[in-house]
């Protein structure tokens, strides 16, 4: 079976945003984006190609690693990023407690990209989900081991089985500001009193509704945004309450129903005021 049935395909202006801190160096936006593709029968055994890599089991995950003399700690370091996004997803994907994802683990760039899942060359990791129970769903990165790339993408990865049926009913926003979110969650740095710093934020109104990211100047004032208000529906407020917005979100709502409906916010406007109190900066950092 080729790599046709894209069931689980996201929007590409929903994708093309996605962009990583690169791990250990203070460049501030490489993108990395990631791809979502279902497939209909996507074999949960090592082709071929992947027959000499190692493979790893820990409590969540099922990592084949191409580099053989790779670090044992990453299987560690899975489970600790695990963790922390259990906290924070399990009532949106229970799943995650009791089946493993796929993890494989390219050598590098140029293998990821040469490799059997055929990922787009603007990709920096991609999601697969076959469909069926056990080894449903599975990522594909590559080396240097990136701990803030896996946070962000495993949110993805967690975040996109709640919504299976609809993922395109996922926001821009709600789905790199969750992302954005548990990266910083997961390097542990976070109080709870930390508000990210927001520069020029759009009007609710207008960045709520956004399908892609206006400019790529704008870029870093967008995941800012997004971080920001994520944080607040999330952090601020009852964690039912955004569950119940997500189910809202993928039943079809829109997004100022299903905020009404969620948190009672009437409108755009009566979000933002709340939103901005909240944001605004009180000396305290992470
Ligand atoms: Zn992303």
């Amino acid at each position: 079976m080729g790599l046709s049935a894209q069931k689980l395909q996201l929007k590409p202006s929903a994708l093309g945003g996605c962009r990583m801190k690169k791990c250990g160096k203070k460049i501030p936006f490489l993108p990395r984006p990631i791809a979502f593709f279902g497939l209909a029968l996507l074999p949960a055994l090592l082709v071929a190609g992947e027959s000499g890599w190692n493979t790893r089991w820990t409590s969540h995950f099922l990592i084949h690693q191409e580099n053989t003399r790779s670090a044992k700690w990453i299987g560690a370091e899975m489970e600790k990023i695990f963790r922390c996004l259990r906290k924070e997803l399990w009532t949106l994907s229970s799943w995650m407690d009791t089946e493993k994802v796929e993890v494989y683990l390219y050598k590098d760039r140029n293998s990821y990209l040469e490799g059997r899942f055929k990922p787009p060359a603007w990709s920096g990791g991609i999601v697969y989900n076959c469909g069926r129970r056990g080894a449903q769903w599975s990522l594909a990165v590559y080396e240097p081991f990136c701990p803030r790339t896996v946070a962000h993408e495993l949110t993805h990865l967690y975040f996109a089985s709640f919504f299976k049926r609809a993922p395109a009913r996922i926001p821009l926003w709600l789905n790199e500001g969750l992302a954005e979110m548990m990266v910083e969650e997961t390097a542990g740095r976070v109080k709870s009193s930390y508000r990210p710093h927001v520069n020029e934020p759009l009007p609710a109104a207008v960045f709520l509704k956004l399908k892609k990211i206006p400019d790529p100047d704008s870029v870093q004032d967008f995941y800012s945004q997004a971080h920001s208000v994520v944080r607040f529906l999330k952090k601020a407020n009852s964690p039912f309450k955004f569950e119940k917005f997500c189910r809202q979100l993928r039943d079809g709502e829109d997004v100022e129903r299903a905020l009404f409906s969620a948190y009672g916010f009437g409108s755009a406007e009566q979000f933002e005021k709340t939103w901005k109190k909240w944001a605004a900066p009180s000396g305290s950092g992470k």
